[in-house]
């Protein structure tokens, strides 16, 4: 499958079409970003290890049930998936309380929750994804009710799924965020990625941070954290 047009180049991917219409390529770049553009740097091999680990856990979700977009793997950073249209929601599910929810509500981070909470943000650059409700999310047209339901449920199963492979490498999985789009038919499948720039990873013995507050937080051995989870993964399978 060859890249054609570059439809998108956003902060950490580019986006290509290709002579299938309802399939497109989606490339991993090291760059990474944070506080909406305005810290901008490189993580050397970020690309790889984040096309690797979001094809990892996309097969493993839809092994157990969660739709996604994943079609297959065409190289380190690159991979085929099928065309949707992105709902413009980003989706949070949280395990711990961390970054913006212990900012809003004065909460320490590392305070673990009863049941895993949920939100959703407007994603839109401009507006910096403010956080919204669903009756907000349905005033703006952004999803259906069913959509909601959907989105819902299936955040959840992944929090389930991944959680317990997480917790399976010694490593806590705090929070993440996921985004879902919609086929030509409508139906909703997980999409985006999956990996430290989108999750909250900490070492279950030691809390160390394994993911991208390392870069957000000036923490220092970015390249290592992410090398490090990536290898977590990789002897979950070899055990
Ligand atoms: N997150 C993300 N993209 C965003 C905002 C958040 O991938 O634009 C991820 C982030 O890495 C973390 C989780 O979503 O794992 C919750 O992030 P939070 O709302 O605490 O925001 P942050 O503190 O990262 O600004």
């Amino acid at each position: 499958m060859d890249k054609q047009v570059l439809l998108y180049e956003g902060k950490a991917k580019k986006v290509y079409a290709t002579e299938d219409p309802g399939a497109l390529i989606v490339a991993y770049k090291d760059d990474a970003t944070a506080f909406n553009g305005l810290k901008k740097g490189s993580i050397a091999g970020k690309g790889v290890i984040n096309n690797q680990m979001t094809n990892y856990f996309m097969t493993l979700l839809e092994r157990e049930g969660v739709p996604t977009h994943f079609l297959r793997e065409l190289s380190e950073r690159e991979t085929l998936v099928k065309r949707v249209t992105i709902v413009p929601l980003e989706v949070i599910v949280r395990n711990i309380a961390a970054g913006s929810f212990s900012k809003r509500y004065g909460v320490e981070e590392g305070v673990v929750f009863d049941r895993p909470t949920i939100e959703f943000s407007y994603k839109n650059d401009e507006l910096g994804d403010p956080l919204l409700n669903t009756s907000h999310a349905l005033a703006l047209h952004l999803a259906t009710e069913a959509e909601i339901d959907t989105i819902r449920t299936l955040s959840l199963r992944v929090n389930e799924v991944l959680r317990t492979f997480w917790a399976q490498c010694g490593v806590t999985l705090v929070d993440f965020k996921l985004e879902f789009g919609r086929l030509g038919d409508g139906t909703i499948v997980l999409a985006d990625e999956i990996s430290p720039d989108t999750c909250r990873l900490w070492d279950a013995a030691t809390g160390k941070k394994l993911d991208k507050d390392r870069f957000r937080r000036d923490l220092g051995g970015v390249e290592d954290a992410y090398a490090e989870v990536m290898g977590r993964l990789r002897n979950h399978d070899a055990r």
